[in-house]
């Protein structure tokens, strides 16, 4: 059976009626087309990656049906001997890879080590210094007119650093200036927060941390994103640049599986570790925690290698797409230096209509606002960019040449005006190759193999 973006578009929903047994029959239906459907396209959302079969082996065992509230040693339950074996490892690893004193490795996403973060070093009403969405900021670091979570979950306001559009990056003069003028006005922000979802290129850290922590600030590093480039050692390393703590999701370019954590000196561990237990967590999803301690083991390994092919790629992807005809973001510093890439659409047509004609062809990317919509007045449905992510394929093993073969496909959908049928045939024939997960140590299964355990 040949899964399909018609498939996946057009599925139907469950209908009303059904009995338990066909619903129940319909939900591994639909699992098993997803894993045929990304088998054979080209998963370029840059926040996704694909784990190895050793991954997926610790998500699937007991530690998932288990409590261990607390920390390793002083736990609340019983019963968590190899859980603290295993969490103690998992942090020791976290710590080797970001070179930090402190790990806390159980938030159970990105946006609950943000908001963990936030607990421990701020309070509701206090300011917070962070990017805005088109200039790359998350919706964690958001208002509470957006539903941000800082704004909402925490209370706090949310004020923008200046971007510069042609650096793609953040304006450091302006940011001085923008943090004199607070101070003399409501008062310095408790919290700057760096680092972000759109990000190209590594934040000025070195050049902002101290001047934002004289005026009175704690420095948080969003690495959400780029987390497994800066464990292999490229990107940039915020710990020793001058930030307090450094947030991660696990799952992004680090190898997985879903999850987020916290890293930094022992002299913010004690409030961290408050803020995540009892403050965010109860249960931290121990498989999930179990997972990460592999994840973790694997990029000790392998990650080095892996990050150096992963800017490798995503350069050559952008200086290809450029080359094909596309208005590739990010040109003055030469496109990335990081996993992503981000694309002006508009001479096409909108970053909707581009994202859904890709699908079509089986590439899978996010379309995404960029510098100069919001006062254009488009917004998250119809933006003026897409964004794309070479972790995933590169965990797959693609090299520079694929990178070429990616443009050129999205070139013949996006440009050319190609039926999406027949890229989808060039998609296919380009992925057969590239079915194991590498830079693991094992990699036997397929990586979209469907496990059956019933
Ligand atoms: C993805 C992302 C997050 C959220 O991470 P989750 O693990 O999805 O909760 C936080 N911050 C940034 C900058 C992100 O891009």
């Amino acid at each position: 059976m040949k899964a399909s973006a018609a498939a996946g578009r057009g599925a139907r929903p469950a209908a009303a009626g059904r009995t338990a047994r066909a619903s129940y029959a319909g939900v591994f239906a639909a699992l098993k087309k997803h894993h045929g459907w990304f088998g054979e396209s080209l998963p370029l959302i840059a926040s996704e990656n694909v784990p190895s079969p050793a991954v997926r082996e610790a998500l699937i065992s007991d530690f998932g049906n288990r409590y261990a509230e607390g920390w390793p040693g002083e736990r609340v339950y019983a019963g968590c001997a190899y859980i603290d074996e295993v969490e103690v490892e998992c942090a020791a690893l976290a710590r080797r890879l970001f070179r930090a004193r402190f790990a806390d490795v159980r938030p159970v996403s990105g946006v609950v080590a943000n908001l963990a973060v936030y607990s421990a070093f701020s309070s509701p009403g206090d300011a917070m210094l962070a990017p805005s969405i088109p200039a790359g900021g998350h919706i964690s670091h958001g208002r509470r007119e957006h539903a941000g979570t800082a704004g909402l979950v925490h209370g706090l306001d949310v004020e923008f650093y200046p971007f510069d559009p042609e650096a793609m990056n953040i304006d450091v003069d302006g940011t001085k200036k923008k943090v004199r003028g607070l101070k003399r006005g409501r008062g310095a922000p408790k919290i700057a927060m760096l680092g972000g979802s759109l990000f190209l290129f590594p934040h000025p850290v070195k050049e902002l941390a101290g001047f934002l922590k004289d005026s009175g600030m704690h420095v948080n590093y969003d690495g959400a994103h780029v987390a497994g480039l800066i464990a292999g050692g490229q990107f940039q390393d915020p710990l020793r640049e001058g930030a307090d703590t450094l947030t991660a999701s696990t799952h992004k370019t680090l190898f997985g599986p879903q999850g987020g954590m916290v890293l930094g000196g022992k002299a913010h561990a004690e409030g961290i570790k408050r803020a995540v237990f009892p403050g965010l967590t109860s249960s931290h999803h121990i498989h999930h925690m179990a997972a990460k301690a592999v994840a973790f083991a694997e990029a000790a390994e392998f990650g080095a290698a892996y990050a150096r092919q992963v800017v490798g790629n995503a350069r050559a992807l952008a200086e290809a797409l450029s080359a094909a005809g596309f208005r590739v973001l990010g040109e003055a510093g030469g496109f990335t230096r990081s996993h992503q890439v981000a694309v002006d659409v508009l001479a096409h047509s909108d970053g909707g209509r581009v994202e859904a004609d890709l699908e079509k062809a089986n590439i899978i990317v996010n379309r995404q606002l960029i510098p100069g919509d919001i006062r254009a007045g488009r917004h998250y449905m119809h933006p003026g960019g897409i964004r794309l992510g070479v972790a995933e394929v590169t965990r797959l093993g693609m090299k520079k040449g694929e990178m070429r073969e990616i443009a050129s496909l999205m070139g013949q959908a996006v440009i050319g005006g190609r039926d999406p049928a027949r890229v989808r045939s060039g998609v296919r024939a380009l992925r057969k190759g590239f079915q194991k997960v590498r830079y693991c140590f094992d990699g036997r299964l397929p990586a979209y193999e469907y496990v059956r355990l019933r």
